[in-house]
């Protein structure tokens, strides 16, 4: 049976992320668990899927595209799964069909197809049955994806799966990352025959290191299929590592290495201080070199700032080459969110992938998860895709509050931006400089705000509306003649314009 309790703290876990507004509530939905065949234990297996997923995508996009999919029934080896609505059902097609292909292989074996049904929102009638849209999924590639996985179970047992999204076609080359790419490229055409023996790629958390070396991966696959290759991280080989010491078959784990023609170890950092490990690894790359096999390692540091590892392996990771991956600067970043638009085949205006690109300074995995989160404000929530979605989401990941523009606001800014106290703003000092801070603040309020003359004018030391008519003409005068005003407004109007919402 489905597990319930899942389900709806997944639910709940998506309504607080804020991904979904409208989906059928709580209780129709245990209306629907109630309909569900609990005898069937294939239905259980589902959120076996779900935890395959959950491991191949990030967590962000898991929650918005998975988190909701619910197994309603199974039979004549077909999963109808319910999705919340059409455009959920049309993503998944679109985007996740091969992915989902590749989870029913793993749990279920071949041939099984997937069915969805689509729970039309906003209708108002209770009849569930007339709100249910059945529609059959592609289902395309499971034939093809049979093939790719078929591996010894021995090499199974050591590899993680490659994620097929992964791929050099979808990775945006830029100067913090084009030696590494030339490099992966190098490698994947002729692995083991290269002088990149290991090819040690590293850098910062969320830069790419794991899409390339996954793209090697992917790409050795299709063109080699005859060469095994194995792909783990550091952590994984540790704990098959400690598995196989405990049970008596370290042997046989060390074994599986000698069949592996390109081996990929991911996080190698994650070594770090685990001696027994770092001792036979050290003896697996050297016979792998000897045998003149790719390995490919990545890291979050150089090899020669690596700690705790042993000396005599860090001197060899630095046999071959390496290569750093860096921050991408702004442009590189706008490619890469405008690549994965047109992957998407959604269209997002310039300013506001702009403006993403420009706040998100942390990492590329940041910067995809903003575009989740513009995508899905946009087409779950039907929020509208413009710069203050944008605003919200950047905030959302700087810890800010996002605030609606106010006379305070502009009040502030201005008097910050012209160095003039807030009282002198609001008082009746004629001093050229004062009244232009003053004029400013009334045109930007007038400008930017709902707020009447009269309001306005209240809001500056009690003025009246034709005080603050005379400011805008007089700001708008400026605007025409005075550049050094023109380029104060422009200032200003950027940073009121990133710093808060407007209407
Ligand atoms: P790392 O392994 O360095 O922590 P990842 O390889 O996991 O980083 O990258 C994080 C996310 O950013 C992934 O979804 C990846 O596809 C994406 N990404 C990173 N660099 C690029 C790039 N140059 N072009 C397109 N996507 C990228
Ligand atoms: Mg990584």
């Amino acid at each position: 049976m489905i597990n319930t309790d899942l389900f709806n703290n997944i639910l709940t876990q998506h309504k607080e992320e804020g991904f979904i507004t409208s989906e059928l509530s709580y209780e129709e939905n245990l209306k629907y668990d109630n309909t569900l065949d609990s005898s069937n234990p294939n239905l259980a297996k589902w959120s076996e899927c779900l935890k395959y997923l959950s491991d191949v995508v990030s967590p962000q996009v898991y929650k918005t595209w998975f988190s909701s999919l619910k197994a309603i029934s199974f039979s004549d080896n077909t999963i109808t799964l319910q999705v919340p609505s059409q455009f959920y059902y049309e993503w998944l097609e679109e985007h996740y069909n091969h992915l989902m292909s590749q989870a029913l292989l793993k749990v279920y074996g071949d041939n099984i197809s997937i069915m969805y049904q689509v729970v039309i929102e906003k209708a108002n009638d209770n009849n569930l049955e007339d709100r249910v849209v059945k529609l059959p999924a592609t289902n395309k590639q499971v034939v093809q994806t049979v093939a790719q996985t078929k591996q010894t179970a021995e090499i199974e047992a050591i590899s993680t799966t490659l994620n097929p999204k992964y791929t050099f076609e979808n990775f945006v080359v830029g100067d913090n990352n084009q030696l590494a790419c030339s490099a992966a490229k190098a490698v994947a055409k002729s692995p083991g025959s290269t002088n990149f023996k290991p090819l040690f790629i590293y850098g910062n958390a969320g830069l790419g290191k794991t899409h390339l070396v996954q793209a090697i991966g992917n790409s050795i696959q299709a063109n080699f299929p005859d060469k095994v290759v194995v792909y783990t991280n550091s952590d994984k080989f540790y704990k098959d590592f400690v598995i196989s010491l405990t049970s008596g078959n370290l042997v046989t784990f060390l074994n599986s290495f000698q069949k592996v023609d390109v081996l990929i170890v991911d996080d190698i950092q994650f070594l770090s201080g685990k001696t027994k490990t770092i001792e036979h690894f050290f003896h697996l790359f050297n016979d792998l070199h000897q045998n003149n096999k790719q390995i490919i390692l990545t890291s979050d540091k150089a090899p020669q700032d690596l700690v705790n590892i042993d000396e005599r392996l860090i001197s060899r990771f630095k046999w071959g080459l390496t290569v750093d991956v860096h921050a991408p600067d702004v442009e590189t970043k706008i490619a890469i969110l405008k690549k994965k638009c047109s992957d998407d085949g959604i269209e997002i205006p310039f300013d506001v992938l702009e403006y993403i690109a420009e706040n998100i300074n942390t990492s590329i995995r940041e910067l995809e998860g903003a575009l989740i989160r513009l995508i899905a404000g946009y087409t779950l929530d039907r929020k509208e895709l413009n710069i203050n979605l944008a605003k919200e989401i950047v905030m959302g990941y700087n810890k800010f509050e996002p605030k609606p523009v106010s006379l305070e606001f502009i009040k502030i800014t201005v008097s910050d931006y012209y160095k003039i106290p807030i009282e002198l703003v609001e008082s009746n000092t004629r001093k050229q400089e004062v009244a232009l801070a003053r004029q400013m603040s009334m045109y930007l309020t007038k400008k930017f705000t709902k707020l009447s003359l009269k309001n306005i004018g209240a809001g500056f030391g009690n003025r009246d509306h034709s005080t603050v008519l005379h400011s805008c003409t007089t700001i708008n005068n400026y605007l025409d003649t005075d550049r050094k005003v023109k380029a104060d407004y422009e200032n200003l109007v950027n940073y009121i314009k990133k710093n808060t919402i407007i209407d």
